[in-house]
């Protein structure tokens, strides 16, 4: 096995090693453990929009921190999302920006923001809030956005902004195909349930000695420093599984 490597597909496995699970990561090859960390992370969605990938990294956003705040200071901005994290992000960029078109797909925020955020991004007059509305095209070169283009849904009319930074906020989806084949518990989203709710350890799936961190989590911050800290802690987490399982081996071997 070369490190880094693919995980391919997660299995129970079934043989008198000990290995409780079989990780597939291709040509054939299997890695045989007693315990999984499920560490895989999320991919954050992306515009169907042809030339995106051009202005990914300079113009694009998918986070709003000081330094985009920075970025955007007394401009036009579009935001697309209409979840909590939308709107976090358009109150924050409010704050910098000139004006926020927030652009949003479906009819109204209601359905997909929490009522004190609508409230808040109401109560921002330099807040636009764009409902039934798409991007059709982003207009520009070598990596510098120059115009936005989008599209009302419900009349067909297209409008074009001098925007140069287009902020991405609509889901993420979680790496989680490779388990498709061994029970672990998932939420609706696809992401890796844990903990108390399903009877499990903290950071424990429904899969004995299956743990998941960071991202993928259902529930988790998503944050590097999130994930930083459920990797540190997930380590007493295993070391407590396995010392379980040494004992409940131990225990079972002395039986007469
Ligand atoms: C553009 C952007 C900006 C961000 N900015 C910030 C910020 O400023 N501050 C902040 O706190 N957070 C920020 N975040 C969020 C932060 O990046 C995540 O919360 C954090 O990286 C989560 O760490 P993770 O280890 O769970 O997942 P990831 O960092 O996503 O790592 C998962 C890794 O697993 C690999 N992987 C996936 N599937 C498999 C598989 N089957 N086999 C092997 N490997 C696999 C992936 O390739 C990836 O390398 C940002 C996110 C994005 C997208």
């Amino acid at each position: 096995m070369v490190i880094p490597d693919e995980a391919k597909l997660l299995s129970a496995a079934t043989d008198a090693s000990g290995a409780r699970y079989m990780l597939d990561v291709g040509d054939g090859e299997t890695v045989r453990t007693r315990s999984v960390v499920i560490a895989s992370g999320a991919r954050y969605r992306r515009l169907d929009v042809a030339n995106l990938a051009q202005f990914e990294g300079t113009c694009v956003h998918y986070w709003a921190s000081p330094i985009e705040g920075r970025l955007c200071a007394s401009q036009e901005v579009a935001l697309v999302g209409a979840g909590n994290s939308a709107g976090q992000a358009a109150v924050y960029l409010a704050s910098h920006a000139r004006k926020v078109a927030l652009l949003v797909r479906g009819g109204s925020l209601e359905a997909s923001m929490s009522h004190y955020l609508v409230e808040r991004i109401r109560a921002q007059p330099n807040i636009e809030v764009l409902t039934g509305t798409e991007i059709e095209a982003l207009e520009g070169d070598e990596g510098n956005l120059a115009a936005v283009r989008w599209r009302n849904r419900a009349t067909g009319v297209e409008t074009t902004r001098p925007i140069r930074h287009l902020f991405l906020f609509i889901g993420a989806d979680p790496n989680t195909d490779w388990l498709a084949n061994c029970d672990v518990a998932l939420d609706a989203k696809g992401f890796v349930r844990t903990g108390a709710e399903l009877g499990s350890a903290q950071m424990e799936t429904s899969r004995s000695g299956v743990f998941a961190i960071g991202d993928v989590r259902a529930g988790s911050i998503k944050r590097v420093a999130a994930a930083v800290g459920e990797g540190a802690q997930v380590v007493a987490a295993l070391h407590a599984y396995l010392a379980r399982g040494d004992a409940d081996a131990s225990r079972t071997a002395g039986r007469p």
